[in-house]
């Protein structure tokens, strides 16, 4: 153990643990532990049948799906979404490799876009989960990524705080895409965290849309089916 983990232990991000090597955050078991979905290119994914009602699916994919088996990988987006811990979305992606992979040789992305955050809220967190998860994602598939096609100048309401109802509903001045003549020929992969009744993905899919972009897929690190979130919901 060197003298900096001597005096600045790391924690495992899901039993809190201290953890002796320094290449995970994660402690042995728990990696062990975690229940991961497999990707399979005929299968038909939930997520795809979430979002067909609201937009063309050419490919979607959601590596983890958020059910009661996944109550450790929760804590781990739980931090990178509200405790300020950037390196979970490394941890993540890290977690979902095989996956990906899999889903990366199955379709060919020109260019990964992140679904934005209004700026407020990116400086307040410091980060975009979404930026985070799609640059580590670019970077271990090859494939660009740009945070800069589209962004969210209007700030959306809170969707955890909102009803089921409410959601569904994304004002469409929410979103802006800024695309070249170039760009409107690539395929774009929207990337985004979290994905549930898939309204923020199709709203940024119909900018995209509306401003020329041919090709417009989906990939979500975790899909949330709608009845489950009910269920935690109202479970006291
Ligand atoms: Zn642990």
């Amino acid at each position: 153990m060197g003298l900096a983990a001597l005096f600045f232990p790391k924690h495992c991000m899901i039993c809190e643990r201290i953890i002796e090597h320094s290449y995970s955050h994660l402690c042995v078991s728990c990696a062990s532990s975690i229940h991961l979905s497999i990707y399979e290119y005929n299968g038909i994914h939930p997520m795809r049948l979430q979002l067909t009602n609201q937009v063309i699916v050419e490919a979607a994919y959601a590596p983890f799906n958020n059910t009661a088996y996944s109550a450790q990988l929760i804590r781990i987006l739980h931090a990178l979404k509200y405790k300020k811990q950037p390196f979970a979305a490394k941890t993540l992606c890290a977690l979902a490799r095989p996956q990906l992979s899999a889903f990366f040789e199955h379709h060919h992305f020109d260019i990964l876009v992140p679904v934005p955050s209004h700026f407020l809220k990116k400086l307040k967190r410091g980060y975009n989960p979404a930026e985070l998860i799609a640059r580590e994602i670019a970077k271990e598939q090859r494939v660009a990524v740009s945070s800069k096609l589209l962004l969210q100048p209007k700030r959306k309401a809170a969707q955890a705080l909102n009803d089921k109802h409410q959601r569904t509903q994304i004002p469409p001045e929410t979103f802006r895409a800024k695309v070249t003549q170039k760009q409107k020929r690539l395929h774009v992969l929207l990337v985004d965290d979290v994905c549930t009744t898939g309204a923020t993905l199709a709203a940024c899919y119909w900018e995209l849309k509306n401003q020329g972009v041919e090709r417009v897929s989906f990939l979500s690190l975790f899909f949330t089916p709608l009845e489950y979130e009910v269920k935690v919901t109202l479970d006291p």
